[in-house]
Formats: C-alpha cells, structure tokens, sequence
C-alpha cells in the first residue's frame, strides 16, 4: 500500500483526545487544522503550550507547529474548508438520564455543515451511543459527504504513546471508499484494522469499556471476600491471570473506577438498553458495585480513625482518577473524599499533579503536609513517587497509626517498618 502522506485534516475539539489525533498525525506527515471553542486554548496552544499533562504531547505539538503541519483555529467552521477528513473528537458527557449528551456534536456539525468540501468524509471519535453516524449524516443533509465512526481507545497519561501504538484500530462506515481512506490515515501505524459499519464501530467502544468497568467491579469483590475469608487477593489474582484466557491486566482491586470515561460510558449503554426497551442487568450491578466499593473504602477510614469521621483529620494522597494525569473528572478520589467530608472529616490532599484547588480538599503540596496531624492517610491513586515516600517520617507527623491504602501500592515491609498499620484491600487486616 502507498502511505498517504499530507492528506488534509480537520480535528474538532483540542482535549485530551482532539489534541492527540491532531498533533500525532501531524507527526505522521499529515497536514492538520484543529479547532477548538475555547479561544484561550486555541492562543495558548498557538504557542505551543500544552496544559495538559501527556508525556510527549509538548514535543509533538511543538514540531507539527514548527513544520507548518499544525495549527489552531476557533471554532470549527475555520478548520472545514479545504478539509479531506474531519474528526470530531467534541465531548459527549453524561445527562441527567444517564445518556451521553450530544450537544457539543450536534452543534460542531451545524457549524461543518455549509464549509465543508465535497468528497471529505466526516468521522467521529468522540464516544457515541449507537445510531449517532446515521444521525451525524442526517444533520449533515450533505449526499457528497460520507460519514465514519473511528473509537479512539486511547488512554489518559500515556495518550501519545497509545495514539501510536495501539492494539487495533476500527473502522465503521456505511460508506466503504470513505472507511478505506480514513484507514489509510494510519497506515504507519502498523495495527490491525477492523473495517465493519457503524453500529458495531459505536459498540465496540462501549462494549470494551463497559467489560473493563465490569472487571474492575468483579475483582473488587473477590478482594472484598478474601479480606473476610483469609484469602489475599493479590495472590487469587497473580492466580487467575497466570491463565490466559483471563490476562492479568485490570485484575487490580481499587477505589472504584472513574475518570472521565468509564462512568460515563457505563451510564450511557445502559440508558441505551433501556431506550430499546431491553436491560444490562450485568452492567448495572457493576455500576452498583462500584457505588459500593467506595463505601467500603470510607468504612475502613472510619474505622482506622476509630469509628468516627466527625471532628477527624484525614489525608489523601492522590486525588486524580489515575496516576500519571491531570484529570480530575469523576475520580473516586473525589467520590470517596465527599463521602468522608459528609460524615464530618476534615480533608488535607496531595496530588503529584498540583491540581490546584479543589472543593472540599485543603490541597497541600506534598505527602508529608497531608499527613502532618491526621488520624488517618489515605492512598487513592497509584502514583509510584508514593511508593518512595519516606514512611518513616510520615510516621513522625501523622497523629493516627493507620494507613488505608485503597490501591495496593505500597510495599508492607516498608509501611510496617515504620511502624504504621497497614490497610489494604482483600488482604488480613494489620495488628
Ligand atoms: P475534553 O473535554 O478533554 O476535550 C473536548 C474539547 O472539545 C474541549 O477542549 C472543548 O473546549 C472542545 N469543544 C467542545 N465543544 C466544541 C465544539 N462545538 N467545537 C469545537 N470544540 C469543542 O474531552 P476528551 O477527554 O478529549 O473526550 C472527547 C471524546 O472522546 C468523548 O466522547 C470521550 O468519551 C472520548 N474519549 C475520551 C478518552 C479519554 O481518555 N479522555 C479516550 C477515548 C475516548
């Protein structure tokens, strides 16, 4: 196959995933225009400064801006004319029924709808319920502009990398030509492409993340019968993922999962059944799970600070849904911290990320000031620095014994030897 180089790109919205495709495939020699409603964004981006904490993103926006490949524009009516392929990559939040909202969507494709060339092909990222294509195409009314469904299945922290690594690449349209052009963008990319039609294309990424939250839900609850049991998840899991039909990725008990996708997603497919008239019984007691597991982990601060929030000093350390990024959306570090803060806590915070403020947290800027006077410190986000901490000091500053560690992620020899209990998920509790 020829690789197609300098074919000309419209990106539609410039977050975490926007700001991705466009700069990586300006790194793959395309040519590409990015437009964003937020003018703030857009001059500083200009400038080549990146906001958001993805390794390698400031190096590759800062190229593609050198090299004339990339550039910012306001609104996505400056970015369609002369475009070949248009990605929206817009968000697509939960409303209040649990739907995922398309009015970012619908309101970048009113703005395509006129500029728009003949013959270019309109393609969306943004995570879309099933049916959204044939509704782009209907609000588009244009019969010379295809439309493609294109999940984008990166993740957060490690954007770039997946954007250029990753495990397949899919493909829907009704439009066959269409799909095999926007395949061609990635051709460099050596990964697998599944060409199929758009329904399946919008359920695939639904599907693949509403398994992961699934998982997550399930392991969570092994680790919640072994605690009581006498078994040490940490071992069932090297257990179950020895096997490979199962894998060891995503066996790893936690806080519950969030972030800007998951919840969303799960929400969204769910709401998705209902409107059919069918049900995810499945799905929802993930959902409910994990509901549950940040209750669970909330019980075990109350009880490291024996038995009563009210009046308590707790630290948290690690707010961000995730270690390795910025995003504080739907983190169950937030979930949990409301949870604490409702039953009277008062909350000191620490992120390696230095979110700035945030509601309900006094945000300090290291471990040692969280846990300086707290009855209990609370891991929720698996950052490595925090397994490099010196415990020993921690130990001289916190007034309370116990460390709740929501993520597994500390070594115990360390936690112990500084002579601090140690609370982790599935596992006996500490004396
Ligand atoms: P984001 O909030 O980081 O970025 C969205 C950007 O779109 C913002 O900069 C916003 O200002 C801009 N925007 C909103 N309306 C616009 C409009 N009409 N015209 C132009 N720009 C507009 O969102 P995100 O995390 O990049 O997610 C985008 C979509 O991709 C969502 O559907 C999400 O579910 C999906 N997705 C996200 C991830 C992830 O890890 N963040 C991974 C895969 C898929």
């Amino acid at each position: 196959m020829n690789v197609v180089s300098g074919v000309k790109i419209a990106v539609i919205g410039a977050g975490y995933v926007g700001l991705t495709t466009a700069a990586c495939l300006a790194s793959l020699g395309h040519r590409v225009v990015c437009a964003d409603i937020d003018p703030a964004k857009v001059r500083a981006l200009s400038r080549g400064e990146v906001t958001i904490r993805e390794p390698g993103m400031a190096e590759l926006v800062g190229a593609g801006l050198a090299e004339g490949r990339l550039r910012f524009v306001v609104g996505a009516g400056e970015a369609a004319p002369g475009a070949e392929v248009v990605f929206l990559c817009v968000p697509t939040p939960m409303g209040p029924d649990g739907a995922a909202k398309l009015a970012a969507l619908e309101a970048a494709v009113a703005e395509l709808r006129d500029p728009l060339p003949p013959d270019s092909v309109v393609v969306n990222k943004s995570t879309v319920p099933v049916g959204t294509a044939a509704r782009v195409g209907e609000l588009l009314g244009r019969s010379d502009v295809a439309v493609a469904s294109n999940p984008e299945f990166l993740r957060e922290g490690s954007a770039v990398h997946d954007f250029l690594n990753p495990d397949r690449i899919v493909i829907g349209s009704a439009d066959l030509d269409a799909a095999k052009r926007v395949a061609a963008l990635y051709e460099a990319l050596n990964a697998p492409i599944l060409l199929t039609d758009p329904a399946s294309s919008e359920m695939i990424k639904y599907a693949a993340n509403c398994y992961l939250a699934t998982r997550l839900s399930f392991v969570n609850s092994i680790a919640e019968l072994c605690e009581r049991m006498g078994a040490d998840v940490n071992d069932v899991t090297r257990g179950m993922g020895y096997d490979q039909r199962i894998g060891t990725a995503f066996l790893r008990p936690g806080p519950g999962w969030g972030g800007s996708c998951f919840p969303k997603d799960a929400h969204a497919l769910l709401r998705s059944a209902a409107v059919i008239g069918s049900d995810f019984p499945l799905l929802r007691a993930a959902i409910d799970t994990n509901a549950r597991q940040q209750r669970l982990v909330v019980g075990k601060v109350r009880q490291a600070v024996g038995g009563r929030l009210a009046g308590t000093r707790v630290g948290l350390l690690g707010l961000t849904f995730k270690a390795g990024t910025d995003d504080l959306r739907d983190s169950p570090a937030l979930a949990i911290a409301e949870l604490l803060a409702a039953e009277g806590a008062e909350l000191v915070g620490y992120d390696p990320s230095m979110p700035g403020a945030v509601a309900g947290i006094r945000v300090v800027d290291s471990a040692y000031a969280a846990a300086a006077g707290a009855s209990a410190l609370v891991l929720l986000t698996e950052w490595p620095e925090f397994r490099e901490l010196d415990w020993e000091r921690i130990a001289g500053q916190i007034s309370g014994r116990y460390v709740v560690d929501a993520r597994n992620h500390l070594d115990p020899l360390v936690v112990h030897h500084a002579g601090l209990l140690h609370q982790r998920l599935g596992q006996p509790a500490p004396h």
